[in-house]
Parts: C-alpha cells; sequence; structure tokens
C-alpha cells in the first residue's frame, strides 16, 4: 500500500521541535561533516554553515589539509580536523563524540578517497546523510551499499539517482524503483529536483516549497548541511529529511522578492534560514 503526502505547512510546522530554553550546545548535538578536496573546500563550508544555522550546537568539520584555512577563516564557530593528505581525503579517523554525520560534499573520487569512505561506512552505526561524491562512490562501488547504517538518508539529484539505481521511462517508474531501493537497504531517499521527493519504503512525501533560484552551485550541499542539524538536534531521520526540505525550499520562495531569481545563490539560502525557521 502507497502513500503519497504533501509537506505543507502544516506538516512542516508538526514536526518543528522549538528550542527549549534550558538548552545548551551540548543538548544541541554535535554534527561532523565530511568532505572536500582541493578547489571543491567550499562546498564543505556550506553544508558546515546551513548545519549550524539550522540549530546544531556544534560542528566539525574534517578537510584535507588544503581546507583548514578555508575553513577557519569562513567560519569561526566551526572546529577543523584534517586529513594527512593535502589535497583530498585519504583515511577518516576520529575518536570525537557526534550525534551525525553528513558526508560527500567537494570530496572527488580519489581511489584513496574511496576506500577511506568505506572503511569509515563499515564500522559507522551513527545516523549518516550521504550527498554527492559519496553518493557517487557508492554507484561506482555498490556492494558497499550493504554497509549502510539503517539511520541512513541519501539526497540525490535526478542525475546521482540514476548512477545509484539505474535509468527510469517515467516519474511512476522511478518512484517504484526508489521504494524498491529504500525497502531493500532500509534507508531514506530525498529525490531533489522540482518537486523534491522524499521516500521511504512505500511513502512518498512531496514538497511543495521551492522555485527555480535553487538551481544555482551549492544548493544542494545547503540541503545536506539542514537536515545534518536537524537530526544533531534529535529528529529523526524522516522528519529531519522532511522539515529540512520544506525550510529550504521556503527560503527560496521568502527570498526572490528581494534578490531576483537571477541574484539568488546557495549563500542566500543559508541568510534566508533564519526567516524560514520563523
Ligand atoms: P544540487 O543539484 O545537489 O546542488 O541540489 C539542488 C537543490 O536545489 C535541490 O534541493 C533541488 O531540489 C533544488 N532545485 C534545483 N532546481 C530547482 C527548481 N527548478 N525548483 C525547485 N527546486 C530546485
Ligand atoms: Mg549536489
Amino acid at each position: 500500500m502507497e502513500k503519497y503526502f504533501y509537506i505543507d505547512y502544516e506538516q512542516a510546522k508538526r514536526r518543528f521541535k522549538p528550542i527549549v530554553n534550558q538548552a545548551h550546545k551540548g543538548i544541541q548535538g554535535h554534527a561532523l561533516i565530511i568532505g572536500g578536496s582541493y578547489g571543491k573546500i567550499g562546498s564543505v563550508c556550506l553544508s558546515a554553515k546551513a548545519c549550524l544555522k539550522s540549530g546544531a550546537g556544534l560542528v566539525t568539520v574534517y578537510v584535507p589539509k588544503c581546507g583548514y584555512e578555508i575553513v577557519q577563516t569562513v567560519m569561526p564557530e566551526v572546529m577543523v580536523l584534517t586529513d594527512e593528505c593535502n589535497e583530498y581525503i585519504s583515511s577518516i579517523q576520529t575518536t570525537l563524540s557526534i550525534q551525525v554525520i553528513g558526508m560527500g560534499m567537494g570530496m572527488g573520487l580519489h581511489k584513496e578517497t574511496q576506500q577511506a569512505f568505506f572503511q569509515f561506512l563499515k564500522m559507522n552505526y551513527l545516523p549518516i546523510v550521504i550527498d554527492a561524491d559519496g553518493l557517487n562512490i557508492l554507484s561506482e562501488n555498490k556492494t558497499w551499499l550493504e554497509n549502510l547504517s539503517d539511520k541512513t538518508v541519501l539526497t540525490p539529484h535526478r542525475k546521482e539517482l540514476e548512477r545509484l539505481i539505474g535509468i527510469w521511462e517515467s516519474q511512476e517508474q522511478m518512484l517504484e524503483m526508489v521504494k524498491e531501493f529504500s525497502k531493500k537497504y532500509n534507508i531514506v531517499i530525498v529525490v531533489k529536483g522540482a518537486p523534491t521527493m522524499i521516500v521511504y519504503k512505500n511513502d512518498v512525501y512531496v514538497n511543495t516549497t521551492g522555485n527555480q533560484a535553487l538551481a544555482t552551485a551549492g544548493s544542494g550541499d545547503v540541503l545536506t548541511g539542514i537536515i545534518t542539524g536537524l537530526i544533531a538536534q534529535g529528529y529523526d531521520m524522516i522528519d529531519a529529511a522532511i522539515l529540512g526540505v520544506y525550510l529550504h525550499g521556503l527560503t527560496a520562495d521568502l527570498a526572490v522578492h528581494e534578490t531576483s531569481y537571477n541574484s539568488f545563490i546557495a549563500s542566500d539560502i543559508i541568510q534566508y534560514l533564519g526567516k524560514a525557521f520563523l
């Protein structure tokens, strides 16, 4: 029995949990954002900032060495761990106490990065949001999908989805394929696009916010940060995906009157997050 739901204001608000006045950064959760490679550190900055701006208490990023000064300079609020390699991630070791991982943005497909990602997945039992090159690595190594934690959210755009599940002929067929994929691995899939749809087993949640202003570099990196930030605070995978996608789209709906469709960029999503939460 399949079920379709629209994510409207009521659906989003019902899931929203206000931050309590006794809150401290410890209970707001600690997120680890892993990604980046030479020339693509900006993607990690966008994710990390969006994660903090969604209410996570602490954010640490894990980047190759070349990202250290960039991240520290762009975001004084964020802590930085670096890989031993300068230009790409070659091994992921951390003993941090964290609640969630957001991973894959700008990470590249270097063979060593792929192995590091696999070793990390095998050990990981924490909630994890996988985007961009994390998805592309999984597409190149489909047996690794078996190692995903059951608290996984994948956030492919249509092209990344095609690499992951194969080609479809109609929207209906695509949704059937995504449902089967979600059931097989017991994970949440955020099918990004216009509209974005969240699939968990037989349930499909169709987003009602967002517009073409979001068709801009880094837009998806910001979404990964938002969803990761919500999970850090204790939202479950589906609620975080639903609320995250809704808020991400809402920023663009609120902003275009002031920014125009043309001039809206991914940093504006982050800038308008506050208004969207309000
Ligand atoms: P990415 O391609 O990974 O940067 O992700 C793009 C983000 O922008 C996704 O969340 C899409 O759903 C959103 N997006 C892109 N184009 C549109 C559009 N025309 N209408 C609504 N949302 C869009
Ligand atoms: Mg993307």
